[in-house]
């Protein structure tokens, strides 16, 4: 997967990029990331990127020109159809549904917004998506298309050693995740769950996806309404309704 990101603060990335999962994936040549900073294509002689909002009112917007002709250069240059990924606080919410989605594609461009956000042409003409990691809002898109970034990476095939890691991760089964305990068995007098330590492969993943189910009841009740439950699991979350009231 190829991604780029146009930002007008590169350096902000260093970090991120060349840690972990992301860094491995690049050693890996599973993704490659191009860092732009969209200052570089403003045909403006001071290389300005804003100006003030036609209307009046506080603070700067970014300007089309250096943003359509970045995006024109990197289109130019890929044999993909890329998305382009506009990070906005009025986008639609990213999900995990939607990082499944995204890592299915070849190129990722990832436009990070600053100041009062971008001219309104730039949404019409050149973005694909819109979006946004929640309802508040950033000083710049770099830190929303990090967290991106790197959702959607950890999805590409080959990166996490074992598959299963993120097929029982939270969202991805539309439940929140089971807890999960380690070694000592007993902590300070707290002890782990003797099912899990029983080695009863079947016995283990029916508490899992009962720990899930009440996890998920008690902290998200909303994700349940998407997701499919056998008749015993519709019983079982009945009992944790029941006992609620
Ligand atoms: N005036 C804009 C508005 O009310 O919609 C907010 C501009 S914000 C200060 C500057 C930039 O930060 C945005 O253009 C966007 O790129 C990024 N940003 C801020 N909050 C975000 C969020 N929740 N999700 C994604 N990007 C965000």
């Amino acid at each position: 997967m190829k991604i780029d990101i146009l930002t007008l603060f590169p350096t902000m990335f260093e970090g991120v990029l060349n840690e972990s999962i992301l860094k491995r994936a690049q050693e890996q040549s599973l993704v490659q990331f191009n860092l732009v900073n969209f200052r570089d294509f403003s045909l403006n002689k001071h290389q300005k990127v804003d100006d003030y909002p036609y209307g009046g009112g506080a603070g700067m917007v970014l300007t089309p020109q250096p943003i359509f002709d970045a995006v024109g250069s990197l289109l130019k240059q890929s044999d993909e159809n890329a998305r382009v990924l506009l990070m906005t606080p009025q986008g639609e919410r990213f999900t995990q549904k939607k990082a499944e989605e995204l890592a299915e594609e070849k190129h990722l461009i990832f436009l990070c917004g600053h100041y009062e956000g971008f001219d309104e042409r730039i949404r019409e003409h050149v973005v694909t998506d819109e979006l946004s990691i929640g309802d508040y809002v950033l000083t710049g898109g770099e830190l929303a298309s990090m967290v991106i970034i790197d959702s959607v990476v950890r999805l590409i095939p080959g990166i996490l050693g074992n598959k299963q890691s993120y097929e029982q991760d939270s969202f991805s089964t539309g439940l929140l995740e089971h807890p999960q305990y380690t070694r000592p068995y007993d902590f300070r007098g707290h002890q782990v769950p003797d099912v899990l330590l029983s080695g009863n492969h079947k016995k283990i993943e029916e508490w899992r996806r009962k720990e899930s189910l009440r996890r998920t009841f008690e902290r998200r009740p909303d994700l349940l309404t998407d997701v499919h439950l056998t008749e015993n699991e519709r019983q079982f979350l009945n009992q944790l309704i029941q006992k609620k009231r």
